[in-house]
């Protein structure tokens, strides 16, 4: 349990009212859910297939794609992570990290009972996108191919009308391209891979260097792939924060054509 002011605006800043806080300063954008929504003609809810439904802001009229909205469907190209708060009570309650997977537009109530045109976004946790992922990767296609694919991956989140793939595809063309582009070598220290996968295919960890956390889809311009022992430097290391603005670095040499 936090206090929306004390532990997360005192801190990141941030638009202290509303649905959406985007704090200029930090890589993340900070969405809050809640009853106070209803009033308003929200109805953000939880599916079984474990996609939660967040109606994005604006209480009049029809949703636009801009602001805070716009923050959510560009999180992944703009390297933001999305934490979810729930609004109880006496303060919110951290929910997870999540990934925009797309989002519809639909009919529903504004404050004043009209209808109007909403934007639902359809966020998962970024957990269950890791394990889902967890699939070997492919060598299918040239280095030329995984990476067109890696980087349409990290395009927006799209309109659900729009879009063919899931986020667990999008996450997944960013993995198999970063380790590709490595070459069974460690982007990090060099070092060949320290073993192969099953399939054949040397083992290497995609870490997102923009991110709080790895997983998802996310500009290939800022995912590395590591051998195990770098990963846990920069996660567990006392330099890791050090060593993390290394790897922003070396990523400059790597992928600038
Ligand atoms: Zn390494
Ligand atoms: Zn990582």
């Amino acid at each position: 349990m936090y206090s929306r002011r004390a532990d997360i605006h005192a801190r990141f800043d941030g638009q202290q009212r509303g649905g959406i806080a985007t704090p200029a300063k930090h890589s993340i954008v900070i969405v809050f859910t809640g009853e106070e929504g209803e009033e308003h003609g929200y109805s953000d809810r939880w599916r079984d297939d474990g996609v939660f439904e967040y109606f994005g802001e604006g209480q009049v009229g029809d949703m636009v794609m801009q602001k805070g909205n716009r923050a959510i469907a560009h999180h992944a190209a703009n390297g933001k992570s999305i934490l979810l708060f729930k609004i109880a009570p006496r303060g919110v309650v951290f929910e997870g990290e999540m990934i925009c997977e797309g989002y519809q537009v639909r009919p529903a109530p504004d404050r004043l009972g009209n209808l109007r045109n909403a934007i639902v976004f359809e966020l998962r946790l970024v957990e269950n996108v890791i394990e889902r992922v967890s699939d070997l990767p492919t060598t299918n296609g040239t280095l030329a191919t995984l990476r067109e694919r890696a980087f349409a991956a990290a395009k927006p989140a799209p309109a659900k009308s729009t879009s063919s793939t899931t986020v667990f595809e999008r996450s997944r063309d960013v993995r198999d391209y970063v380790v590709a582009r490595a070459v069974g070598h460690c982007e990090g220290c060099s070092q060949p891979a320290p073993f192969v996968r099953a399939n054949g295919v040397p083992y290497l960890e995609p870490h997102h260097i923009r991110r709080l956390t790895d997983g998802g889809p996310d500009d290939p311009r800022f995912v590395i792939a590591l051998c195990p022992n770098c990963h846990r430097r920069v996660h567990s290391g006392a330099d890791g924060a050090a060593y993390n603005g290394d790897l922003r670095d070396k990523m400059k040499a790597i992928e600038i054509a």
